[in-house]
């Protein structure tokens, strides 16, 4: 989601101005302006990311500071996933050349403007002075001369200007694109596992600023193995995308449904206390059980399947993990009371359906 940020706050013109000033700093830490320090330094200069920012705060006061070994951490930490691809680093590349270019352009046109103005000052200053009129006609000619060749010059460069803001919006799409792909899973079309770590990671610093509920539900295909070793592999999968969808139909807008493992899924639900969230699990729950599945190669009837829920409310202060540690427990806690259910606590709590 921060793609989006990143191009709004480096939209040219002034992104250029906060692209050279990124490479500046950049240099006096003594870091190489290398894509992934570009990265990481460029979206705290933009405070993109309040938890990126913090770490860079508490890394400016340690003895040893800002250094590349700690950048390329927190690159790996909050910027490439295994998936994240050679294509994006080539295209991170790529924009800085091309703002490099652009900043150089600029630099250049600057020099040249102040030569023209100091031109045209001593110009004046001759005109002032001149009395014959061939003299005049002179300095009259070398003017025009001057002033062609300036607004030739910012021809020149306002397309080339031009040029690169239409090269850097293709290549801006193509790193949004190259990244959507990076976080989806392929089979089913929902989020990854490593777009639900950061989704959880972002929705628990939401929830601690905004104080508002925040739940997360495991979800597990029942007795998956045995409808794969009935029916195959290929059908299998047809039932994966089948739940996968169900799901997603039934998640509100800002809940974020992931593909967490094989037929194994997650839903992030801010702003949704215990309660809302349990509802909506028994309602994903029955979606699931209600569906008969034909098998799509050969039309064959293949029954139904089921699904077992653990859900959780998020507890203030919590960190990430133990709060994916209660869902599972609750997850397998519904497995082992018989599957086919909801349930909101590890041990033996009522279930909410059976
Ligand atoms: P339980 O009710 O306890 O969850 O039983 P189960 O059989 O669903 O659980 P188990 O974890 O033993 O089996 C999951 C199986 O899912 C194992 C593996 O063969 C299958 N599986 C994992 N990923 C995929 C996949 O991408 N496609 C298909 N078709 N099967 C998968
Ligand atoms: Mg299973
Ligand atoms: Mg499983």
């Amino acid at each position: 989601m921060h793609v989006s940020m990143f191009a709004e706050a480096y939209r040219l013109p002034q992104g250029v101005n906060l692209a050279h000033e990124t490479i500046e700093e950049l240099k006096g830490l003594g870091v190489s302006p290398a894509p992934q320090y570009y990265e990481v330094w460029s979206s705290h200069r933009a405070q993109l990311l309040p938890e990126l920012t913090t770490l860079i705060q508490k890394m400016l006061q340690t003895r040893d500071g800002v250094t590349e070994e700690k950048l390329e951490r927190l690159h790996e930490r909050f910027f490439t996933g295994a998936k994240i691809s050679a294509q994006v680093l080539e295209t991170g590349v790529r924009i800085a050349r091309e703002l490099t270019e652009v900043v150089a352009a600029l630099e250049t046109a600057g020099l040249r403007t102040d030569e023209f103005g100091a031109r045209l000052e001593k110009s004046a200053a001759e005109l002032k002075a001149a009395r014959d009129p061939d003299s005049i006609r002179q300095m009259v000619a070398t003017l025009i001369d001057a002033t062609q060749e300036m607004s030739e010059q910012n021809r020149v460069l306002s397309a080339r200007l031009q040029n690169s803001t239409r090269e850097v919006e293709s290549l801006r799409s193509t790193l949004r694109q190259a990244r959507a792909e990076a976080l989806t899973d392929s089979l089913t079309g929902v989020a990854n596992r490593k777009h639900f770590d950061e989704a959880l990671r972002w929705r628990k610093a939401e929830a601690d600023v905004e104080g508002a509920p925040l739940s997360l539900a495991f979800c597990d295909i029942d007795h998956f193995k045995r409808f794969n070793d009935n029916w195959g592999h290929q059908t299998g999968d047809q039932i994966i995308k089948f739940v996968a969808g169900a799901i997603q139909k039934l998640a509100y807008r800002d809940h974020l449904v992931a593909r967490y493992g094989g037929e194994e899924f997650a839903v992030v639900m801010p702003r949704t206390n215990l309660d809302a969230g349990t509802a909506l699990c028994e309602q994903m729950r029955g979606a699931i059980e209600n569906k008969r599945l034909v098998r799509r190669a050969t039309n064959e009837d293949l029954g139904t399947v089921t699904a077992s829920f653990g859900v959780v409310e998020y507890q203030p202060g919590e960190n990430v993990h133990d709060f994916i540690e209660r869902a599972d427990a609750c997850l397998y806690a519904a497995k082992r009371a018989g599957r086919n259910r909801v349930m909101t606590r590890p041990d033996n709590a009522v279930p909410t359906a059976a």
